[in-house]
């Protein structure tokens, strides 16, 4: 299936000069989403995952799925002040100023080979921020799965030495 089909891209949003690539429109499509996470599980399921994590928000709808399907947890990467319990915290820098993602200290046992979920790789900061995370915590990042990689902003070179697989390449 070609999962391009299914991407909107929205120019100039959420600022003048950027297309945004909208993936509810893949999402609201049964059989696209199904397919796209078919497609992750597949990758997973090679990887012998034991967790997935994803940061919010567009993380968890790629993640979720593919955690039900393997049979194992999920668990949730927040930006700070979202989670109830004792966090560690990531912080990276964003176009304007810092931002920091955090982690519940207990969610990831030493040893357990995480999956990383997000929907897209732009710059890496956000992606580079999880692995720092489920690293803190002693996981190992068995493997990354984004929807779309943006090729053009190299991201990827900021994961070398991890294993990383993208559905789509804009
Ligand atoms: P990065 O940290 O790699 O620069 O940006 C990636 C993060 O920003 C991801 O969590 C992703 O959800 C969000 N993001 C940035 N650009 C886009 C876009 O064009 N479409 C979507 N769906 N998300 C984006």
């Amino acid at each position: 299936m070609d999962l391009k089909q299914f991407i909107t891209i929205v120019p100039d949003w959420p600022t003048e000069g950027v297309l945004f690539k909208d993936i509810t429109t893949l999402m609201d499509n049964g059989e696209a989403y199904h397919y796209a996470t078919d497609q992750i599980v597949n990758y997973a399921k090679e990887r012998q995952i034991d967790l997935v994590v994803g940061p919010e928000a567009r993380g968890f709808i790629i993640g979720c799925p593919v955690a039900y399907a393997l049979g194992v947890g999920f668990a949730p990467v927040r930006k700070e002040g979202k989670l109830p319990r004792e966090t560690i915290k990531a912080t990276y820098g964003k176009e304007y100023g810092k931002d920091s993602l955090t982690i519940h200290k207990d969610a990831i046992k030493p040893g357990q080979r995480v999956l990383i979920t997000d929907d897209l790789l732009a710059t890496g900061g956000t992606i580079l921020a999880t692995i720092e995370l489920v690293e803190k915590l002693g996981g190992i990042v068995a493997g990354i799965a984004f929807l779309i990689e943006l090729s053009y902003l190299n991201g990827k070179e900021k994961l070398d030495g991890y294993d990383v697989v993208s559905l789509m390449k804009f």
